[in-house]
């Protein structure tokens, strides 16, 4: 949806030791335009971003994010972010998010062509509505990657780590999945690995333990993953990081797609066969990822 508030940020240097940053925002029409049409982030795709899930004017797992865009930051040689900084921006762009959902963005682009600086920005929107899809659940297809599980760290410029904006990939798979009569797809390595979709995160129930592909297969470490890891575990549950193969999908005793606004989406088809659900643990997944997390 569209969004009712844009922030530019003008970032600062990690060691500014300023409390107040209000002097580097400057508040934009979010209807207007406002990039040059030199921007790498529109050119390229070069830049990171963060996108941050609000209840209620609350926003979630703040600190998980900020972590993440510096993560992603130096995965593509952009300047580290000030992380006190963009957290004033976050609580601006959520003082302006009235009740219900809506998600803040974080952008940090590259900057413009030959220019000074990176272009920083960030945006509050409507989320869409998702408590269908949370109930209903999804079905899933395994698209291969074309890559390997070891690439990450063979080819560290393959940013495979970090949340760029270059989401043309993602998206074509999942238009490859609906072609498949599906809702979403799940990325599998060439060596036959369960990665992540294309915008969510990957959680197993196999008994009791809740598993989730391991990071270093060139994935990006979810916010809500964490979060649902937390959760579960405070009430008994082994968690753990694993490389799981893709055959794994079709045994589990229920599996879920975990992202930051769509929340726990859980699947209930793979490759068009049915896989078990726990609706009454999707519903307390969802009532916990709803509340207010820091
Ligand atoms: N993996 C990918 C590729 C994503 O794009 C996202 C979120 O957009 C996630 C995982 C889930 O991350 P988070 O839970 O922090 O939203």
């Amino acid at each position: 949806m569209a969004a009712h508030f844009a922030l530019l940020i003008d970032p600062a240097a990690p060691d500014d030791l300023r409390d107040d940053f209000a002097a580097t925002f400057t508040a934009l029409d979010p209807s207007a335009p406002a990039l040059s049409v030199s921007e790498l982030s529109t050119q390229r795709g070069d830049g990171i971003f963060e996108s941050i899930g609000v209840v209620d004017g609350h926003p979630q797992e703040v600190a998980a994010h900020l972590e993440r865009l510096a993560h992603s930051a130096a995965l593509c040689d952009l300047p580290a972010p000030h992380l006190g900084q963009w957290r004033q921006a976050v609580e601006r762009a959520a003082a302006a998010c009235g009740a219900g959902e809506s998600v803040i963005k974080l952008i940090l682009s590259r900057g413009v062509e030959h220019g000074p600086a990176p272009t920083a920005w960030a945006t509050a929107a409507r989320a869409a509505d998702n408590t269908g899809v949370r109930e209903r659940g999804i079905r899933v297809v395994l698209l291969d990657r074309g890559i390997d599980s070891g690439a990450a760290d063979r080819a560290p410029w393959l940013l495979l780590g970090a949340k760029t904006l270059s989401y043309a990939v993602n998206m074509a798979a999942i238009r490859e999945a609906h072609r498949r009569g599906a809702d979403d797809a799940v990325f599998v390595s060439s060596d036959g690995i369960l990665l992540e979709a294309p915008t969510a995160s990957l959680i197993l129930q196999l008994g009791e333990r809740f598993v989730t592909p391991a990071v270093g297969s060139g994935i990006l470490h979810g916010t809500t993953q964490i979060s649902v890891f937390e959760h579960v575990a405070a009430q008994g549950h082994p968690t753990a990081y694993e490389i799981v193969p893709a055959e794994k999908l079709r045994t589990v005793d229920a599996a879920w797609l975990v992202s930051s606004v769509r929340l726990a989406a859980p699947i209930t088809a793979v490759d068009g066969v049915g896989i078990p659900t726990d609706r009454e643990l999707t519903a307390s997944l969802n009532r916990y990822l709803l509340s207010p997390r820091d």
